[in-house]
């Protein structure tokens, strides 16, 4: 048997917004049963996985075995949803335990909160799963996301279009600090409280920054730097709500996201993105619009006159497509094995991938591979790309749509989860999840009501 270890969790958010913070605990789930535990993320955070795979570490992981001196609460927030404000979003079905060495450690579908206005507080065993594969995935891809520590099925079913068994994920982020938090902080009229958290996100994730004004330009230089990655790689967010989209710059909430197949820029998977609003193509204006809640929110910090204010956080804000321009530009040239960027022909390549609805991912191992023709690929091997980079960079494994649904159909995500977890590592046998969806998949589509 191993001891009850001693967690050093800290309730520093708890502590410091109990505006922002309602205390809560975690639903007892009745059968808990770990599913899948991720060793080296618990050894990274000084948890034993051994003593996590016990029925008390179990408990720990989903939230009804905590240190004594933890604060669980449910994090209050507000957010624009497709356009839409929404001043009391919060965790509905969330709880945040307390931090592990400055980190987050943090439950989905732990039971019904304050927070959660119609909503069940729950979360499915599939869902769950979903997200375990794609953040670990966008992890190993070196795209800055929230982590997934373990998902544990509750043993109770739960109603969505069907009966579907439930699940808790043990969620580990930088922070849960969202736009839609400062929205919230702004909303309540407290200037000190909107001060405070400002300071808060500045100590944790910005240090270099000097005041809310550098602290909103790191903001507008992480986002810019992050949808780059996601843009480079294909994926699709689907929720790009001001709630959904962190301070530190990290990739938060996967619900209807999914990697794109064919290269178009009209992309889009959630079946309730009617608009296209949150479309791949989309993604970097919808940021950008999001950033602009986040100076709003932002903005008596930034200078006394309010004109001044508005005028400071224009010019920052419009630092975003020029930041955002260069990361693409410098990870095209990368994807591509150029020495030396080359607008022009990274341009030509994509208005070619999107004539000929090419595999984005496959395309860039077939290039370098030497599978690809063409007066492009004459125009490309001119410039004398080095092969061997772009094997480092473009992966050959990714959650492909087709490979998730498969996974969770059979309950059994470790071969996915080995295949795009190291990314870039071609394995023979592996070759079925380098495949783009056989043409019989159809068109995909995915759900936010998880
Ligand atoms: P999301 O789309 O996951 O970012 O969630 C948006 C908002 O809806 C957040 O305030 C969530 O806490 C809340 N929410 C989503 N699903 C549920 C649920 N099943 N029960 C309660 N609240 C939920
Ligand atoms: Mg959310």
């Amino acid at each position: 048997m191993s001891a009850a270890p001693v967690i050093p969790l800290t309730s520093v958010f708890a502590d410091t917004f109990p505006e922002m913070a309602t205390p809560w605990r975690a639903a007892d789930p009745p059968d808990p049963r770990l599913l899948i535990l991720n060793r080296p993320l618990a050894e990274e955070l000084g948890l034993d996985p051994d003593w996590l795979e016990t029925p008390a570490g179990v408990r720990f992981l989903t939230g009804t075995n905590l240190p004594e001196q933890a604060k669980p609460v449910a994090q209050g927030y507000a957010g624009h949803q497709f356009g839409g404000y929404s001043p009391r979003l919060g965790d509905g079905r969330a709880l945040l335990l307390g931090e592990l060495h400055g980190r987050d450690i943090h439950l989905k579908g732990s039971g019904r909160t304050p927070w959660a206005r119609g909503g069940d507080g729950l979360a499915a065993v599939g869902p769950m799963l979903r997200e375990y594969v794609i953040s670990e995935a966008m992890h190993a891809l070196g795209i800055p996301t929230t982590r997934s520590l373990a998902v544990v099925a509750t043993g109770k079913s739960i109603v969505r279009e069907n009966l579907a068994p439930g699940a808790v994920l043990t969620r580990v982020a930088a922070s849960h600090l969202r736009v839609g938090s400062f929205q919230f902080a702004r909303a309540t009229g407290d200037a000190d409280l909107l001060r405070r958290l400002a300071d808060h996100a500045i100590a944790r994730h910005h240090p270099h920054a000097g005041n809310a004004l550098e602290l909103f330009q790191a903001v507008v230089d992480a986002q810019a730097e992050l949808i780059a990655k996601w843009m480079l790689t294909g994926f699709v967010h689907g929720v790009m709500n001001t709630d959904n989209m962190t301070i530190s710059g990290e990739t938060i909430d996967y619900g209807p996201c999914a990697f794109m197949d064919a290269f178009d820029p009209a992309t889009v998977f959630s079946s309730i993105d009617e608009t296209g609003r949150y479309a791949y193509g989309n993604q970097p204006t919808i940021a950008q619009w999001n950033l602009a809640r986040l100076a709003e929110s932002l903005l008596p910090l930034f200078d006394d006159d309010q004109e001044k204010a508005i005028a400071l956080a224009t010019e920052a804000l419009g630092t975003f497509r020029t930041r955002y321009a260069r990361a693409t530009i410098a990870g095209m040239s990368a994807k591509l094995g150029l020495k030396t960027d080359n607008a022009p022909l990274a341009e030509d390549l994509l208005a070619h991938l999107a004539a000929e609805k090419a595999d984005f991912t496959s395309f860039f191992r077939r290039l370098a591979a030497g599978d690809e023709t063409g007066d492009w690929v004459d125009r490309w091997r001119a410039e004398n790309p080095d092969t061997e980079a772009m094997n480092r960079v473009n992966p050959i494994y990714i959650p492909r749509n087709h490979l998730v649904e498969e996974a969770l159909a059979d309950g059994e995500v470790r071969h996915l989860l080995e295949a795009v977890t190291s990314p870039f590592d071609e394995r023979p046998e592996l070759a079925r999840y380098a495949a783009p969806a056989p043409p019989d998949f159809g068109t995909y589509r995915t759900f936010c009501g998880t």
